[in-house]
């Protein structure tokens, strides 16, 4: 019998569990053997247990789950800055010229290691990414050490890749022997319709078909701003939720990028079928498509996780800086400084976000018997100091540079900021030269 390695997180002066009492321990050690966490509790209590683990001493550090960015394009990193000041439209016509000449094969591999090396010193331990190219997509991100969700992506035009429709779902079909391949952490079947505007609805009708065969998850882009709801309604006859829910496509509780502007029956829809929302504040600020009235949105029964969205609209994959900016925003658009906590807003950034995927049982808290996805935030400076709350100093005074640590799975990928798995310089400078720009 081959006996797993034990792990202690020793002494961690908070775990944050996002647990379902919201438990908040103090002085603290959580024990990892192989990928699953096995034990928490009082410090030396624990530390007695496992005489022969090794230990990292984390004093004066906080533990957390590691936070899920449920809506991301990461090898869109090499875009980074290619469309400022334009739209959803505008935006779409920059970002599919530079796609055409950079983002092949190469340059989605390339973009998705930049992409998943940012997102892992960041603190985010598990992305729902769409991209082109996702077997090259998903080969990066896994070899950085990131949980990578991903699956092809779908239009029904050629798109920046020039596949036909055919094409799309033949490469649909062998996604799962694809991902099996590829191998890394575990992850859902996922199939990604870019949009109810750029997927017609005979094609989105395919694709729910495809999805309850494969009993893969969807993610879909819907209701970004109100051009794109009114788009799709010269398009298609109805809005983008309206053909969600025809098409079958509702029925699968599909992650809705941004799912902006959505009236109250589309709401009320959303919720009984069981969808969830990816709010993506910083994008949809920086791209004035509108604020989503999240906290009417969890009243209404919707999960609402946070995603970045890709870095050409929102120009970084921090989920600490779209964990304070959704805070700010429902506190604004409700005209309430208490319309939501930060301790709703960590959740949302966690165990929400793994709700939506589907993985709430596997990640997104720490639990025993729960795999260990888990990031730690070193407290000794000066911005974080005193701590009244937790949940308030992680929405409102910590930044991605305190993420010390960070385990995927059980793994360590972040040693004291340092990626074990890959050479960040390396990473780097391909993308340097892929892009073409001498920095
Ligand atoms: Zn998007």
């Amino acid at each position: 019998m081959i006996i797993l390695p034990i792990i202690i997180l020793h002494n961690a002066r908070y775990v944050v569990t996002c647990d379902s009492h919201d438990t908040v321990l103090e002085n603290a050690s959580l024990v990892i053997q192989g990928s699953i966490i096995i034990d928490l509790g009082p410090a030396q209590e624990v530390k007695q247990r496992y005489p022969k683990a090794r230990v990292i001493d984390l004093t004066d550090q906080l533990i957390m789950p590691g936070l899920v960015n449920l809506h991301t394009h990461l090898p869109m990193t090499l875009l980074r800055g290619v469309a400022e000041n334009v739209d959803l439209q505008g935006f779409l016509e920059l970002v599919w010229a530079e796609e055409a000449r950079i983002m092949d094969a190469e340059g989605t591999y390339i973009g998705a290691r930049l992409g998943a090396l940012e997102s892992l010193l960041a603190g985010t331990t598990t992305a729902l990414d769409m991209y082109l190219h996702p077997a090259e997509n998903h080969r990066g991100a896994v070899e950085v050490g990131l949980r990578h969700v991903t699956g092809p992506v779908f239009f029904s035009f050629p798109g920046p890749d020039n596949l036909t429709w055919n094409e799309r779902m033949e490469l649909a079909r062998e996604w799962p022997q694809t991902l099996s391949e590829i191998g890394g952490p575990y992850v859902p079947l996922t199939l990604m319709p870019h949009a109810p505007l750029t997927v017609s609805p005979e094609n989105l009708g395919e694709i729910a078909a495809l999805a309850r065969d494969q009993e893969a998850i969807i993610t879909v882009h819907a209701a970004e701003n109100i051009a794109e709801n009114e788009d799709t309604v010269k398009a298609h006859g109805e809005r983008p939720i309206q053909l969600l829910n025809a098409t079958g496509i509702l029925d699968l509780k599909p992650v809705l990028a941004h799912g902006v502007h959505l009236n109250e029956s589309e709401r009320h829809l959303i919720a009984a079928k069981g969808g969830c929302v990816a709010h993506c504040p910083g994008s949809n600020m920086k791209l004035a498509s509108g604020a989503a009235d999240i906290v009417q949105y969890r009243k209404d029964g919707i999960t609402v996780g946070l995603g970045s969205d890709g870095t050409s609209s929102s120009n970084d994959l921090d989920l600490f800086a779209v964990m304070r900016i959704a805070a700010n925003l429902a506190r604004l658009v409700r005209n309430d400084p208490a319309a939501i906590s930060a301790l709703e807003i960590v959740r949302a950034a966690t165990i929400e976000g793994a709700r939506a995927l589907g993985m709430s049982e596997r990640i997104g808290s720490l639990e025993v018997g729960k795999e260990a996805d888990i990031i730690s935030i070193n407290l000794r400076e000066p911005h974080l100091i005193p701590i009244r709350d937790p949940f308030t100093t992680i929405v409102y005074s910590a930044g991605r540079a305190d993420v010390r640590h960070v385990f995927v799975a059980g793994e360590q990928v972040i040693d004291d900021r340092r990626p074990t798995k890959v050479d960040p310089q390396e990473i780097m400078t391909s993308a340097l030269n892929h892009v073409g720009h001498v920095s």
